[in-house]
């Protein structure tokens, strides 16, 4: 993956792992913030850390806000910041906007106005960690996007597949799912073949409607 440059607003705790973790990946992040003191801290790990009111439109164009890729709007609590934020950055042109919103009408507003995506991170936590106590065979999924009910999902191979050959196991056949890795330790098979052999320790990376998933994921 080509180097992108990415502008993260907001240097709370969100703000700042997702500038801390894109810029350890080797991509260039200019951090923003008005406050002065989180600049000064995160300024030796970012390529670039600037104090500025990121509402102001003119503070935007002289950090040439423009030549970004992707801002991640990452502001929190002052929710008419985030939004003037969101759509100067769209005004000047930035064609990626990401915002974290809090509630789902602040997410509809955002959307409006011109976010090209929301992330709402203590939903989806909340809604991952549910899912682990559920499933706890379950170790991620993804759903394919908001519009479908399509997802890939990583499990432990349930027991009673342990030992089989994936034709044996008939898991596409009972379920209607693909598998399309095997994961074995440190070694990956990818798009295994029917005579593969499922052993205990395994996971398996899915493919399949939510409703297959879910069932597949009450087996063991
Ligand atoms: P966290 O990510 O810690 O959960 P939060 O959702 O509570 O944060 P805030 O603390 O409201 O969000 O905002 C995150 C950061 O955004 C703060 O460090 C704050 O200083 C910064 N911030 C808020 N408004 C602006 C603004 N207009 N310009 C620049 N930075 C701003």
């Amino acid at each position: 993956m080509g180097k992108y440059e990415f502008a993260v607003i907001g240097l709370g705790r969100f703000g700042r792992n997702v500038a801390i973790t894109l810029e350890q990946h080797g991509h260039n992040v200019l951090g923003i913030d008005e406050n002065e003191e989180l600049v000064q801290e995160i300024a030796p790990i970012l390529s670039q850390a600037v104090i500025m009111d990121a509402t102001n439109i003119e503070a935007l164009k002289a950090v040439d806000i423009m030549s970004f890729d992707t801002v991640i709007v990452a502001i929190g609590s002052n929710f008419e910041a985030n939004i003037m934020t969101t759509v100067s950055l769209k005004e000047l042109g930035v064609p990626r906007v990401i915002c974290k919103a809090p509630t789902a009408r602040q997410e509809a507003i955002l959307l409006r106005v011109g976010a090209d995506n929301v992330v709402r991170p203590e939903r989806e936590a909340g809604v991952r960690l549910a899912e682990a106590l559920i499933n706890p065979t379950m170790l991620e999924r993804f759903a394919l996007g908001a519009d479908t009910d399509y997802s890939i999902a990583e499990f432990s191979v349930p027991n009673c597949f342990a030992n089989q050959t994936l034709a044996q196991s008939d898991i596409r056949g009972r379920f209607g799912i693909s598998i399309l890795v095997i994961k074995r330790g440190e070694n990956v098979i990818v798009n295994p073949p029917p005579d593969a052999i499922l052993q205990t320790n395994d996971a398996v990376v899915i493919l399949g409607h939510d409703k297959d998933i879910n069932a597949f994921s009450e087996l063991n």
